[in-house]
């Protein structure tokens, strides 16, 4: 166990139905610090970039219109093994297949539309964090 950081991003299905609030409020409930958050909207480039591993999937074009179509609130989380807790947090990619109590589960509207993202492993965390932070912005 050891405390970590994790690239979370509140998306834009949820900033148009302003509850970012109800959604940190998840992250604090469950120990989760927000160290670094930012409110942007995101370029195509940046969408684009961010989802590269994803560019072969048939829904990367989608998915990229849609994390471009309004803002969304980027934000490191901090606390013990932040990476797993924060995707259990989340709960599955498809709300319809999320565990009652999390944020899909009560939040998302679509596979697609579902809220909020987190990253899934140590490497990917440290790549995303530094995508749109620096350690100047990382306030423990
Ligand atoms: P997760 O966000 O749970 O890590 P993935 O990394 O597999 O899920 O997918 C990234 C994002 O792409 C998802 O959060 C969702 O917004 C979108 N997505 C994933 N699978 C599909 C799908 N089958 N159809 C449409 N959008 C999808
Ligand atoms: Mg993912």
């Amino acid at each position: 166990m050891a405390i970590e950081r994790t690239l979370s991003i509140i998306k834009p299905d949820a900033t148009r139905r302003n509850i970012t609030g109800k959604i940190n409020a998840r992250f604090e409930e469950a120990g989760l610090k927000i160290i670094a958050q930012r409110r942007i909207r995101l370029s195509r480039t940046q969408a684009e970039q961010f989802y590269e591993v994803h560019s072969e999937r048939p829904f990367f074009n989608d998915l990229c219109d849609f994390m471009t179509s309004g803002p969304v609130v980027v934000q490191v989380l901090e606390g013990e093994s932040a990476i797993a807790h924060n995707r259990q947090i989340m709960g599955n990619t498809n709300p319809a297949n999320a565990d009652a109590g999390t944020i899909r589960k009560d939040f998302g509207e679509s596979i697609e539309a579902n809220s909020v993202h987190g990253s899934d492993s140590p490497e990917n965390a440290r790549r995303e964090v530094y995508f749109f932070f620096c350690d100047c912005d990382l306030v423990g």
